[in-house]
């Protein structure tokens, strides 16, 4: 394959770059799969949910087709449907709040933290009803959420916590990586996440035996042998080439890590004379920085500039899921999440990945501070 041609314009995710640089492993990864034509669940699949669920500290982790299907899968293996309540913040990926529904639940939603942008303990404990089955906290741009207090006030309601870790793989928390908290923790692999597979992908991880094998036989059409369906399934299958691309890749995850943790440093500290908010990282977390997002009143101002001058940045997310139509019948109107939907119109994420040059971000950086 021919290099990609050389370009000034800074992208705000560069994939084919981090494939050239691991391109030996994962064309051999690959190849062993296509040699056992193992595309659909099977030993690659086995291997990649043993490892990561390794990696995260967590007895099971099943493999399934996204993260959002990972969300779906636990809430139904949890019991979960019609006539239920669950919890979540309205500033995240219409995922979450979109597998919940897709139960039958109805999505309540609680406002955020201002520092990092996470479910705000004591709006969590004021939404909690007699209805309410399960507390999805999400792990927002990579810092973990309060898990302390979260599951302080879900266990005090007796109430499950699942963590939704699509944004945090490998973030951590007292030395704990996202995962270990809730009784499940579901990730995704999409392409553009810290940890992306070829296509879409996800897992969910439990340390609950129990609740593991009913997901394995859920997400593979209910099976407990191969002609006995026992429980009512879905085809929520990981792939083999994504799983052995997913570890093939997971070998490299901390090395990228650490890498995006001096970059969010150099950002940091390039951005800290100006008026722009840099992300917060409190005391005991470890953020990953699936995105590096700052906050300024001016944002579509400086969204602008940097397009202007080459370079990509993105919104996560510009509209809240309360204020989505897809939800309008829930009845939300703007106000009822006041610090959500300020920060709705003041984050912009900007170019974050090991394969960005510190010369990228400097650039970044001065196109910022000139702007404001
Ligand atoms: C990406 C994401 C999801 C959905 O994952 P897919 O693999 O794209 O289905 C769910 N929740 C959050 C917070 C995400 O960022």
């Amino acid at each position: 394959m021919p290099p990609k041609q050389p370009t000034t314009r800074i992208p705000i995710l560069d994939l084919y770059t981090q494939y050239s640089t691991i391109k030996a492993e994962i064309d051999e990864a690959m190849e062993r799969v296509v040699r056992a034509s193992a595309f659909a669940g099977g030993p690659f699949v086995d291997t990649f949910q043993e490892e990561f669920a390794a990696y995260c500290g967590i007895g099971h982790g099943v493999g399934v087709s996204s993260g959002t299907t990972a969300i779906e899968l636990v809430l139904k293996a949890l019991g979960i449907g019609a006539g239920d309540e669950v919890i979540t913040v309205p500033n995240t990926f219409i995922a979450t709040a979109e597998s919940i529904a897709h139960t039958g639940a109805t999505p309540v939603f609680a406002d955020v933290l201002e520092n990092t942008l996470n479910l705000d303990p004591e709006k969590l404990e004021a939404a909690i009803t007699p209805r309410t089955k399960a507390i999805i906290p999400v792990h927002l741009y990579g810092h973990i959420a309060e898990m302390d207090s979260i599951c302080d006030i879900a266990g005090k309601h007796g109430i499950p916590v699942v963590e939704d870790a699509a944004q945090a793989h490998g973030s951590k928390y007292h030395d704990r990586r996202a995962g270990a908290f809730g009784v499940a923790a579901t990730f995704s692999f999409y392409p553009g996440k810290i940890l992306g597979a070829f296509g879409d992908a996800g897992i969910v991880l439990t340390n609950d035996g129990d609740l593991a094998w009913r997901m394995r036989s859920m997400a593979n059409h209910g099976r407990t042998d191969h002609h006995d369906h026992e429980l009512l399934g879905y085809n929520f299958r990981m792939g083999g080439l994504q799983a052995a691309v997913l570890s093939a890749k997971l070998r490299h995850l901390d090395g990228w890590l650490k890498k995006r943790k001096e970059q969010s440093r150099l950002y940091a500290r390039l951005l800290s004379d100006s008026s722009i908010r840099t992300p917060v990282e409190l005391e005991g977390c470890d953020h990953v920085h699936t995105y590096y997002v700052i906050r300024s009143e001016r944002r579509d101002q400086l969204k602008q500039t940097l397009n202007e001058a080459d370079i990509e940045s993105g919104i996560h997310y510009p509209i809240p899921v309360h204020l989505q139509p897809a939800f309008s019948d829930l009845g939300y109107s703007p106000g009822d999440f006041p610090v959500a939907e300020r920060a709705a119109g003041e984050i912009l994420s900007l170019p974050i990945y090991a394969e960005l040059a510190d010369e990228h971000i400097e650039r970044v950086a001065r196109v910022l501070t000139s702007a404001v």
